[in-house]
């Protein structure tokens, strides 16, 4: 992409209604616009960002075996009616009305809509163990919408649900979430620590929040400094296998929000000095709530014996509009932005120092040819801008690889490589940049 010819309305100024970096950052390169009060545009910039991690998401909800469906944002009041939950949630939710009078309202979750879908079709245990997702805009009338798209009304989650026949089937769905859980965060360049959470009136110890540490966070976290540490599931992980003692490694060690927070224990099991008393921002979510949707709207499974009892459900939410923003917020410089490699929005950014200078032209579009023709996805600053306003922009944005290219060092035979992350640069012919990146 030629920077003249693509939209990236960068900001001069530091918004001043943005209170944290992540907010000031994403309306400052233009990846966001707010539309209304916790609605926002997603800008180019932004929206490549969203969409590869809305990916990572996807890549690893199918690796543990989940599968992906796409229900409608807009749902029937109806349906929240058979599981009581229409007038349960109060104000959060958008209820709209049609045409014809009849109560429709705008997704918050979608429990109730799977549960219908599944007990159209499932009826015996031989179709389980089943998991579906979808990747979807939920809109939620936040009390306080703040922090930009960290908490919006309108943001996009991934959801997802699973069915067995019994607790025992749901634990096992589970633990492939958690580890599931764990490799996305990890390849989004997060360390997002799996707590202890709220698990409402079904009790049990099946509800953890997926929590990164930071300053900004709204929630109130205790945990083991070890589990900064323990290493991540890999790649080759048999999610047909037991899960469960990896499970059981992460569970070990002292974590818990809030409301789970039992000081007398963290102080018993925690040595001092590994006592991690902080703010965090939850990302992700994973629940059991066994029968309390089935139950009520009769989603019923046949077992072996012939039996028929209500399946056994969890849930399982990734924020990925929130995730860009935690991103960002642990990602950054006075500069900028700094990229992960797994999320960044071009993997190049190619500064053109002297653009009008036929043979600084002529050497940047050739590098442009053939980075992009290796499957390299390119920024490249062609605009009449100022070095050092380029320079500014390229910072800003936070690509992973800055390759500038200005008359000096041709003249010398060279270009020079910067990494956004270290900040190491070196110089080198235009040849082995060009092997260096492809
Ligand atoms: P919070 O405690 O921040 O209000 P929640 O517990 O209400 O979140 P869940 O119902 O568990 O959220 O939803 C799953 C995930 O969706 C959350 O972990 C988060 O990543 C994301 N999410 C929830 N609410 C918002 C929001 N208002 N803006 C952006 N992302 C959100
Ligand atoms: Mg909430
Ligand atoms: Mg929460
Ligand atoms: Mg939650």
């Amino acid at each position: 992409m030629r920077l003249s010819r693509y939209f990236l309305p960068i900001l001069k100024e530091t918004p001043k209604e943005a209170d944290i970096v992540s907010h000031r950052l994403m309306l400052r390169t233009g990846m966001i616009r707010q539309e209304a009060a916790g609605i926002y545009a997603w800008l180019p910039l932004g929206y490549k960002v969203l969409k590869k991690v809305e990916q990572v998401v996807r890549e690893e909800q199918n690796r543990a075996g989940a599968i992906e469906v796409l229900m409608p944002t807009i749902q029937s009041a109806d349906l929240w009616r058979e599981s009581g939950r229409y007038d349960d949630y109060g104000k959060e939710m958008l209820r709209i009305k049609d045409r014809h009078e009849r109560d429709m309202l705008f997704g918050p979750t979608n429990e109730e809509m799977i549960t219908e879908i599944f007990r159209a079709s499932v009826r015996s245990y031989r179709d389980l163990p089943l998991n579906l997702y979808h990747i979807q805009w939920k809109f939620r009338d936040e009390v306080r919408p703040r922090f930009g798209v960290m908490r919006s009304r309108e943001f996009l989650m991934k959801d997802a649900y699973s069915f067995d026949l019994d607790q025992a089937g749901a634990r096992v769905s589970y633990n492939k979430m958690f580890v599931a859980y764990l490799r996305t965060f990890a390849r989004l360049g997060l360390k997002a620590i799996p707590m202890a959470a709220d698990s409402g009136p079904i009790g049990g110890d099946m509800s953890h929040e997926f929590i990164i540490l930071a300053k900004t966070g709204e929630s109130e976290v205790f945990c083991d400094k070890e589990l900064l540490d323990l290493p991540i599931p890999g790649e080759d992980t048999d999610f047909e296998a037991d899960l469960s003692p990896i499970v059981s490694r992460w569970l070990e060690s002292y974590a818990a929000t809030d409301e789970k927070h039992d000081a007398a224990r963290f102080e018993a099991e925690v040595p001092a000095d590994r006592r991690i008393s902080a703010r965090g921002i939850e990302v992700g979510h994973i629940f059991y709530f066994g029968t309390k949707y089935s139950a009520p709207m009769k989603a019923v499974v046949a077992g072996p014996d012939g039996s028929e009892n209500p399946v056994h459900m969890g849930s399982y939410g990734i924020g990925p509009t929130r995730l860009v923003a935690a991103i960002i917020e642990a990602s950054h410089d006075d500069a900028g932005i700094i990229w992960p490699e797994s999320v960044a929005p071009f993997d190049v950014g190619l500064i053109n120092l002297k653009s009008g200078d036929a043979a600084t032209d002529a050497a940047c579009e050739d590098l442009y040819a053939k980075l992009t023709g290796a499957g390299r996805d390119v920024l490249y600053d062609d605009t009449g801008e100022r070095a050092g306003s380029k320079f500014a922009t390229a910072e800003l944005i936070g690509l992973p690889w800055q390759l500038i290219v200005g008359p000096k060092g041709l003249a010398a035979g060279e270009v020079e490589l910067k990494n956004r992350a270290t900040g190491e640069r070196r110089s080198l012919s235009a040849d082995s940049a060009v092997s260096k990146l492809a």
